[in-house]
């Protein structure tokens, strides 16, 4: 593992996969005779979508979409580029976007007003992580895994210059190598 430069561990793999299971059943119940698609924004949410699939116990699908913030790398711009689109239309569909984390919510509210504009049936938020100190819109997440403080984190799909999505948990980066917020 790639794990030279890595800080505290703040989130252990065990209370991923514990807190990844009750939001599986969460769902299972709340999508029960529904028609469940799981929207996964690349990169980060890679390996959160892979394994809540994997806990879900009812009928879904799986897109994919990438986007890109314009700005700095640190701070979310609100405006975003669609990098990739998904494969297929929402339209009347139950469509639940699973998001690694929402930081100020600007990537987000902009997904979700252009998902919207395709009238699926319904539509939710599925964030791993949520940052509530940072935000800066008022974004709905239906599930969410962990409130975290405001500071810089990696591992379990989330990276820093691409590295560190391989970590099975999530860390801090120490001071001197993270990014300043
Ligand atoms: P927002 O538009 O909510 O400010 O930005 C959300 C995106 O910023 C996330 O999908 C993620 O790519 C990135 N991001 C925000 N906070 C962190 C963090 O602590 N660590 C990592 N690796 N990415 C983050």
């Amino acid at each position: 593992m790639d794990q030279a430069n890595i800080g505290e561990v703040l989130i252990s793999s065990e209370d991923l996969q514990r807190r990844v299971g009750e939001i599986g059943a969460e769902i299972s119940r709340d999508y029960r005779d529904r028609d469940l698609v799981m929207v996964g924004v690349l990169r980060g949410a890679v390996v959160f979508i892979a394994d809540l699939l994997r806990s879900l116990t009812v009928p879904c699908e799986i897109d994919f979409m990438a986007v890109s913030s314009y700005g700095s790398s640190r701070d979310s711009s609100g405006v975003v580029r669609i990098l990739k689109d998904l494969d297929d239309p929402i339209y009347g569909r139950d469509v639940l976007i699973v998001e690694d984390i929402v930081d100020s919510g600007l990537t987000l509210n902009y997904l979700m007003r252009n998902l919207r504009a395709r009238d699926p049936k319904s539509i939710e938020v599925c964030s791993l992580l949520t940052k509530p100190e940072r935000r800066r819109v008022d974004i709905p997440i239906r599930y969410t895994g962990f409130e975290i403080p405001n500071t810089f984190v990696v591992g379990y799909g989330l990276d820093y210059a691409q590295r560190y999505r391989n970590l099975d948990y999530v860390a801090l980066l120490p001071e001197d190598a993270a990014p300043t917020l």
